[in-house]
């Protein structure tokens, strides 16, 4: 048999078809009513099928016209719907001579089932041939309830659609309240394809401070003319085009005047015929992360300044140790000339000239050597007021009277473990620089506390570690200085002094000594407003040792007893037995500590005084002596340095009780020492 159907949906007309072959019959199929209706007026098919909603002619329409035909009126009719399912739709269908009235969806065997009993009701010829018995009222009847059903089934949608709207509105709100409250960090936008804003969300408010409506106008007046802010043409252009791109960042000035960086990110949205019909765009506030990323930058130019430092330290420290030997002979050997002539004599004067320029440079070569931290040192727990006190009155002459120079010594401060000479030479570094920043009348003041580093400070400043401090501050009110010198300000050599006036080796110099005591030092300062420096020693736990009263300058006495010298520059060794032979003292002399050994287990008489070097080869100073002592129990030791870098005096620093001469040394200083270890008990 051959069954046509009506239908528009894709799925339910597979399905039919499905069932109708799998029955052994054959299916046609119109999408509509009247793709139905010119299908069965062409060869009139033995059971029909339809939907109810269709476009074009629907299922009623579809049916009154079939039951109209008289070449088709016999044919069966069967609706199979899912959008008119009411009773009075079930009315109309019979009314117009439909012989089922099926609701969608039914199981394919469901279907057969009435298809079969249809098909047979029809071979019986039991079922209405022509227009079904309700068929036979009037027509203006159908018409009626065709036009109901139509109607209820209009209301129906009407209903539908509006509660879809409803429910879109709802959405609609929702995204709104997200995209316009609570953003604390970012506002939306859309602009057209001329770049010009239609919609700026509120938020933006809550970001910049500015409404939407003022945004909209003014907006290019807020960009700062950070050079980053170039980019927000050429973006807008390319959003324009259709090109999507990564996010740009655009610095802008908020209403307050605050400076804000946005991280702007521009989609670009098409129509569906790929043209761009507008951009939306999100911005995003990303101040602190730049401002953490400034930081991170600060931070990192701090190491690499302080490692920097370090380097020029190391070259600086290997140099002025060569140059430091040097000067010792030529010291030396220019004081023992000048002891040979007579104050008259020509070359009287030469050799003094001589021994001036040594002595001036051998103060560079200290400095130096303080700045490398291998200058040798040995630290006494003091008390930093008493040492400050102590040196009030050099450095009043220092500075001049013209600046007043107030002490405000901190109460109860801790004890610190330093080699009181070094900060006498912080104090007048930090004195004479002040007085060069006045140049002429000011006030310098110096300042001593207690401080304490917690994490927080230790976390943004690069080197300075947890823990008591005590803090020594010395300012000024002269000229102050900009963030150029301040950045090179502890480099050796750096001046902005002419020259002849400045060495650029006075902070270097404090630098050194501050790091080789493991303190810290920081300065504050601004062009026309002062300067400060700020260091801070390390608490020693403990109490001061009281400190001894410095003694009148000794004359150069010398004496009768046996020296051992032990050096391996040779040239210090011949000089300095030369003047020690000259001061009236036995000299014996050796090169290595083996040499020295060897000496000392020949020699039958009494040895009173080892003068050695700090470092030697294969032993060093110290070790030498304990060996010694072996032989003379009473022995007692000098050591001489320009610096140290051996296991002992790791970082310079000497035990308190070891005697030590700096190198290069005069010969009064020499003559001095000496004496003052050999009359010790
Ligand atoms: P020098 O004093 O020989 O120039 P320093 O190492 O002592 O060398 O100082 C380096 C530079 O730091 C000075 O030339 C000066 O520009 C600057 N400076 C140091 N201390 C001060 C200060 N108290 N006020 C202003 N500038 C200073
Ligand atoms: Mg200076």
């Amino acid at each position: 048999m051959k069954i046509l159907i009506a239908e528009d949906m894709e799925d339910s007309l597979v399905m039919l078809e499905m069932v109708i072959t799998s029955m052994g019959h054959m299916a046609v199929s119109g999408a509509n009513g009247l793709e139905a209706l010119r299908l069965a007026q062409a060869d009139p098919p033995d059971l029909i099928i339809s939907d109810i909603m269709m476009p074009e002619m629907d299922g009623f329409e579809f049916c009154r016209r079939v039951k109209a035909d008289p070449e088709l009126q016999k044919i069966p009719f069967i609706f199979y719907t899912a959008t008119y399912t009411e009773h009075q739709d079930q009315e109309l269908a019979s009314a117009l001579g439909a012989s089922r009235f099926i609701i969608k969806p039914q199981e394919p065997k469901v279907l057969m089932a009435i298809i079969k009993e249809v098909l047979a009701d029809f071979s019986r010829a039991e079922l209405p041939v022509g227009p079904g018995p309700e068929a036979q009222k009037e027509n203006g009847e159908i018409s009626d309830m065709y036009q109901q059903s139509v109607g209820r089934k209009l209301d129906k949608k009407i209903r539908e659609l509006e509660r879809e709207r409803e429910a879109l509105k709802a959405s609609e709100a929702k995204y709104r309240h997200l995209v316009e409250s609570v953003q604390e960090y970012y506002f939306f936008y859309t602009h057209d394809t001329k770049g010009v804003f239609n919609y700026i969300s509120p938020s933006i408010e809550i970001v910049l401070g500015y409404k939407p409506a003022e945004f909209l106008v003014h907006y290019s007046e807020y960009l700062t003319d950070n050079p980053a802010n170039k980019e927000v043409v050429r973006h807008t252009e390319l959003s324009i085009k259709g090109e999507e791109q990564p996010p740009y960042e655009v610095e802008i000035e908020a209403k307050d005047g605050s400076l804000h960086w946005l991280e702007v990110k521009e989609f670009p949205a098409f129509d569906k015929f790929g043209e761009v019909t507008h951009v939306e765009g999100i911005a995003h506030n990303i101040t602190e992360r730049k401002r953490a990323e400034v930081e991170r930058d600060k931070l990192r130019t701090q190491l690499t300044q302080a490692q920097k430092m370090e380097a020029v330290g190391r070259l600086a420290g290997g140099v002025a140790h060569d140059f430091n030997n040097m000067l010792g002979v030529i010291l030396g050997y220019a004081e023992l000339a000048l002891g040979e002539v007579e104050p008259g004599h020509p070359l009287f004067d030469d050799l003094q000239e001589i021994c001036k320029a040594a002595e001036r440079s051998a103060d560079l070569t200290r400095q130096l050597l303080a700045f490398a931290r291998k200058q040798i040192i040995v630290p006494k727990v003091i008390d930093l007021n008493e040492t400050v006190a102590g040196m009030l009155k050099m450095l009043g002459r220092l500075i001049g009277e013209d600046i007043d120079l107030a002490w405000l010594p901190g109460a109860d401060i801790w004890s610190v473990k330093v080699d009181p000479a070094q900060i006498d030479q912080i104090l007048a570094n930090l004195s004479v620089n002040a007085r060069d920043a006045i140049a002429g009348v000011g006030k310098m003041t110096i300042e001593t506390g207690n401080v304490v580093f917690d994490e927080e400070y230790c976390a943004d400043h690069v080197g300075f570690t947890l823990g008591e401090y005590v803090l020594l501050a010395v300012s000024d009110d002269g000229c102050g200085m900009d963030k150029k010198t301040q950045n090179n300000l502890f480099e050796p050599f750096f001046t902005t002094k002419g020259e002849g006036q400045g060495t650029g080796l006075g902070l270097s110099t404090v630098y050194g000594i501050v790091k080789q005591n493991n303190g810290f030092i920081n300065v504050y300062s601004e062009p026309g407003e002062g300067t400060t420096f700020r260091i801070y020693l390390a608490r020693h736990a403990g109490a001061a040792e009281s400190m001894p009263q410095a003694g009148l300058v000794k004359p150069a006495v010398g004496g009768h007893e046996t020296i051992l010298l032990v050096e391996d520059e040779l040239a210090i060794l011949d000089m300095t037995k030369r003047i020690l032979e000259h001061l009236g003292y036995t000299v014996l002399v050796a090169s290595t500590p083996d040499e020295a050994l060897r000496l000392v287990e020949a020699y039958s008489g009494e040895i009173h005084l080892l003068l050695s070097d700090v470092v030697l080869p294969e032993m060093n100073g110290l070790d030498l002596v304990k060996k010694l002592l072996i032989y003379h129990a009473d022995l007692k030791s000098l050591f001489m340095s320009g610096y140290t870098a051996n296991v002992i005096a790791r970082r310079g620093i000497l035990d308190a009780g070891v005697n030590f001469i700096q190198k290069p040394f005069t010969r009064q200083d020499l003559a001095v020492k000496v004496r003052e270890v050999l009359d010790c008990n």
